[in-house]
């Protein structure tokens, strides 16, 4: 995407603050795709929604009561805690082994692999026999975006309390959520600006962002937080990273090859995959697990 923009957006190298208002609205996109615009698509650019009809759904205990009536509803028998360091699917006798962290070895007659693109880029797992090239180019084009969120709980409200969000031409913090019933400012966090705090000490951001609230709110008093909490995606070993994304050199034959079946049993879903929809969000997710679910039911069947 830059490369699309570069010569326009240089042409501002001489008027700082129209360079600042352009880079918040680069940072939206950037906010929306987790990904700095350097490491964008243009071509791929408009297909993560793929017309998606956008609805806003909060679910104020988590997503686990989603899963958990899900699990319960059909009776599905979940194990947590369990770690899959290894696939094996060599065997001539049809079975796919799986190596569990705690020692255990699962068999069965297929996988379906949902662990997240970032996982699959770290290698997490181990594939026996190797995963095919045209699969494992798949896994390191597309791209994982980082989105972390920062909170920050306050005495009382300082700010106008029927302000939904600010938008900040900081290069640092630029979208902040105001949630005045609960006296917190939640930050949003990006691509290159949440891996950078990531690495940085909480204390640090939280001065670096007060710092910046007392220069947006110099005519106020502006009280010391109470609590703060932020989030490290990227640090996760179970997500390492936020979401997928289109990274430059990948396209809708990159999902399908992301989402096709390989070694005869081994399936794939999750965000990640999902050809037909959007990506990056639950909805895909689920919509990609019904796909193999089908799929599955009817080899099955045989
Ligand atoms: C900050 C943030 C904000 C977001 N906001 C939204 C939003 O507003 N709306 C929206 O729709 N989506 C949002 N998303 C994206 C959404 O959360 C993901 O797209 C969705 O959760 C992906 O589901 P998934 O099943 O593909 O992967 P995940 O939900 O990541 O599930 C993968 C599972 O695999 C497990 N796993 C990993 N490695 C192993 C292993 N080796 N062995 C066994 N298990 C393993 C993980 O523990 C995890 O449970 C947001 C994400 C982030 C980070």
């Amino acid at each position: 995407m830059l490369d699309v923009i570069k010569t326009e957006y240089n042409s501002y190298e001489n008027y700082p603050q129209i360079k600042r208002l352009l880079d918040l609205f680069f940072g939206n996109i950037e906010q929306y795709e987790g990904s700095n615009i350097d490491k964008l698509s243009a071509k791929s650019f408009f297909n993560s929604d793929n017309g998606m009809i956008e609805y806003n759904l909060a679910l104020p205990n988590g997503f686990g009561t989603f899963l958990e009536q899900l699990v319960l509803h059909y009776q599905l028998p979940v194990q947590l805690n369990c770690i899959v360091t290894r696939i094996d699917a060599s065997s001539s006798d049809s079975i796919v082994r799986l190596s569990i962290r705690d020692g255990r070895t699962l068999q069965c007659k297929y996988v379906l692999i949902t662990i997240p693109l970032g996982c699959l880029k770290a290698r997490s797992i181990e594939f026996i026999p190797d995963l095919p090239d045209w699969k494992q180019n798949a896994i390191d084009v597309m791209g994982m975006g980082l989105a972390d969120k920062m909170f920050v709980e306050f005495p009382y409200v300082f700010w106008d309390p029927t302000l939904p969000s600010i938008y900040c031409t900081s290069p640092q913090f630029r979208f902040i959520l105001c949630r005045p019933n609960d006296c917190i400012l939640q930050i949003k966090l990006a691509a290159r600006i949440a891996y950078d705090i990531e690495q940085k000490d909480d204390k640090k951001t939280i001065d670096e962002f007060m710092k910046l609230l007392r220069t947006i709110f110099s005519d106020h008093e502006v009280p010391e937080p109470t609590r703060f909490l932020l989030t490290r995606w990227a640090q996760d070993p179970f997500a390492r990273g936020a979401y997928s994304n289109f990274g430059v050199g990948s396209d809708k034959q990159t999902l399908l090859d992301l989402a096709r079946e390989c070694h005869n049993r081994i399936h794939w879903a999750g965000e990640h995959t999902n050809h037909d929809g959007s990506i990056g969000c639950v909805d895909s997710a689920f919509e990609s697990g019904q796909r193999e679910a089908k799929k599955l039911i009817e080899k099955l069947k045989e």
